[in-house]
């Protein structure tokens, strides 16, 4: 329903950039962020979807 007004845009060096925003804010920040970082690989994260992705930062 309300799903694209809860992405996070996250940076794996900065952490995240932004709180919980729409996936096209998100977008345009991560996008900025590689901009002005160009070594940072920053990310937007689905907010319900990160228990499950935590699985891959265990091992
Ligand atoms: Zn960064």
């Amino acid at each position: 329903m309300a799903d694209l007004n809860h992405y996070i845009p996250r940076c794996r060096i900065c952490g995240p950039l932004h709180a919980p925003c729409h996936i096209e804010t998100a977008m345009q920040i991560c996008a900025a962020h590689r901009i002005s970082h160009p070594n940072h690989r920053p990310q937007w994260v689905p907010i319900k979807s990160q228990k499950d992705n935590s699985k891959e930062q265990t091992k």
